[in-house]
């Protein structure tokens, strides 16, 4: 059972039942929550979750959308840019197939890219060429002061703890960092007229439904000030919008589908209203810290430059092909193919003495 968590108060009223999780609201802050959530699935993650032919969880072709979303990100980056003043160095968080990364990369970014999803961040890298790792659910084992900007769309309502998330995020950022999130408004216009039908409700996946006010209160207690806030708009191919549609009424949906297939008109984009909200917000910093000066680019050890130890935050070191240890304690990490996997660990120790691992 967890508290609120935006104002951790222990007041709430359920709101109903879903798919065998409570969904309640705070009584405080507004903020709907899931205060019981079933054991964290990181396989959910996995391939499945982005092309799964039922489209029950995730979604049916993530892959297949990648014109459509690449509007989406080339708005959201464009809007960074012109409160950053150009590019940098950034880390996408929850990163899926890459697509968010690979739109950044392309308008000059430095781009370093996260999943919980071992499978998303194999996929992202080597699809575009970007640099990645794996991270642990909640948890962004980087290197202090790094990064110019962090984004992470679409990621804060799947964390029981999103406070510590967002204060991992804030050491995460360098000087005054830029962070970009999106995440559904359980304020919005949507939200209010479709109640426990709202598409965003899937408490076994999104644990946390803010609204706009307690958004706000979140990113202030973890030491941002709010640049932007303003309702976010998607676009997607017609297939796109039916296949969202389907789990309402799935004949009508695969019949509309056909017909549009049939007479041309599923690849026509539209752009709409999703029910969410963007923020971009700044990190604040004491009047008296000294600004460090690190180097803006990932350097000669790419990916080894910005990640730390999932355990105790040490440098890390690659030694042999397939593995990276940890300089300060027991924790040896996996590398394939240029990513690190820094959500399992081997105990070095106990490996020598018990053999290897796996
Ligand atoms: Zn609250
Ligand atoms: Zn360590």
């Amino acid at each position: 059972m967890i508290d609120c968590p935006v104002c951790e108060s222990q007041k709430f009223e359920s709101l109903f039942a879903l798919k065998g999780s409570d969904v309640v609201r705070c009584s405080d802050c507004d903020t709907v929550y899931v205060p019981s959530p079933l054991p964290e699935v990181t396989n959910l993650y996995q391939s499945q979750y982005f092309s799964s032919k039922e489209g029950g969880q995730g979604y049916i072709d993530y892959a297949g959308e990648f014109q459509a979303h690449a509007k989406v990100f080339h708005r959201r980056f464009e809007k960074i840019e012109a409160l950053k003043g150009g590019t940098g160095l950034v880390l996408e968080v929850g990163c899926a197939l890459g697509h968010a990364g690979a739109v950044a990369q392309k308008r000059g970014w430095d781009v370093v890219v996260t999943d919980i999803s071992e499978f998303a961040v194999q996929k992202a890298t080597t699809d575009f060429n970007l640099k990645g790792f794996v991270s642990p659910t909640g948890k962004v084992p980087v290197r202090a002061n790094t990064f110019d900007v962090i984004t992470a769309f679409d990621v804060i309502e799947h964390l029981s703890h999103p406070k510590e998330f967002l204060r991992s995020l804030h050491g995460a950022l360098r000087g005054h960092g830029l962070l970009h999130i999106s995440t559904p408004d359980v304020g919005s216009l949507s939200a209010r007229i479709m109640g426990r039908h709202w598409y965003h409700l899937k408490p076994d996946e999104h644990l946390v439904y803010f609204n706009r006010s307690s958004l706000k209160t979140l990113l202030e207690n973890c030491g941002f000030e709010i640049l932007k806030m303003e309702s976010s708009r998607k676009t997607l191919t017609l297939r796109g919008v039916l296949q969202r549609l389907r789990r309402y009424a799935k004949a009508a949906v695969d019949v509309s589908l056909k017909i549009f297939e049939v007479v041309g008109l599923a690849d026509k984009e539209v752009s709409f209203l999703s029910g969410e909200v963007e923020v971009i917000a700044r990190k604040l910093l004491p009047a008296t810290t000294p600004t460090e000066a690190r180097p803006t680019r990932c350097g000669s050890e790419g990916i080894l430059d910005v990640v730390v130890c999932a355990n105790c935050e040490g440098p890390l070191k690659q030694v042999s092909e397939a593995e990276i240890d940890c300089q300060s304690c027991d924790s040896t990490f996996e590398f394939d193919e240029g990513v690190v996997n820094l959500s399992r660990y081997a105990k070095r120790s106990l490996r020598k003495a018990v053999g290897r691992l796996s």
